[in-house]
């Protein structure tokens, strides 16, 4: 559905990315492959394998905190490269030559599972605006707290807010299982349907499938049942031929 999701679900990436496979792996182990600052004099480091989920058009990145023997680094951002590396960046300064030093890294979990929450949330809400108006196709998902939405580029139909809410309470009570696999672009399209983007070659995507909805490429961190999200209020708003459903999650 994603358009920027597709980029990062493209199996081509350098660090091994834990949060792919594990949402609820808040420690573990690394190796710093690489330091260095930015343009802008900001500290970062590399991981050989990292549990921080970057940020992109979809996601907040994750924060914590990297430590070794003689260091503890707060971090406060991390980003993707256009190589594919991630770079966490460092609230202070860290000392030098850490490459080769093995670390230990702890996320924030409240800030990961609200991130998750609000990832899951957004393909459930385009899911269910698809269901409920299938000529509506999602091409954008931003799921960050507090101005969380998702786009669809067609004029009409304008779904109803009420029928949304109350499908989607129905599918959360229902506890629907969220479920990620690896599939090649091609298999993908032969099995579900043809994405509304290109996609380079016979690349492998990562796919979310929540309950029976049909799956769509995502990168992001998701939880195991959509039961766990508090309530999701919808807000839906027409303009300039596209339509705009925000919402955000209320307990
Ligand atoms: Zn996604």
């Amino acid at each position: 559905m994603c358009e920027n999701g597709v980029v990062s679900t493209i199996m081509q990436e350098k660090a091994k990315q834990l949060y792919l496979s594990d949402t609820y792996l808040f420690e573990s182990t690394a190796r710093i492959t690489e330091q260095g600052k930015d343009e802008k004099g900001r500290s970062y480091i590399v991981l050989d394998q990292t549990i921080f989920h970057p940020q992109g058009g979809e996601q907040i990145c994750d924060q914590g905190i990297i430590s070794g023997d003689l260091f503890m680094a707060t971090i406060v951002d991390v980003k993707k490269t256009p190589t594919g590396e991630i770079f966490h960046y460092c609230e202070l300064d860290i000392p030098e030559s850490l490459s080769g030093v093995e670390v230990s890294c702890v996320i924030d979990k409240e800030r990961r599972m609200l991130a998750s929450k609000y990832h899951t949330a957004g393909h459930l809400v385009s899911g269910v605006v698809e269901e409920i108006a299938p000529s509506l196709k999602a091409t954008k998902c931003h799921a960050f707290p507090g101005e969380a939405y998702v786009e669809f580029p067609q004029a009409s139909p304008v779904p109803e807010v009420s029928t949304l809410q109350n499908r989607l309470s129905e599918i959360q009570k229902s506890g629907a299982e969220t479920k990620i696999f690896d599939i090649s672009a091609e298999d993908f399209e032969k099995r579900f349907y043809k994405l509304p983007y290109d996609i380079p070659g016979r690349q492998t995507l990562r796919a979310l499938q929540i309950g029976e909805y049909p799956p769509v490429p995502c990168g992001g961190t998701h939880i195991k049942n959509v039961s766990e999200i508090e309530n999701i209020i919808v807000k839906v708003n027409s303009r300039k031929g596209s339509i705009k459903v925000s919402y955000s999650l209320y307990s």
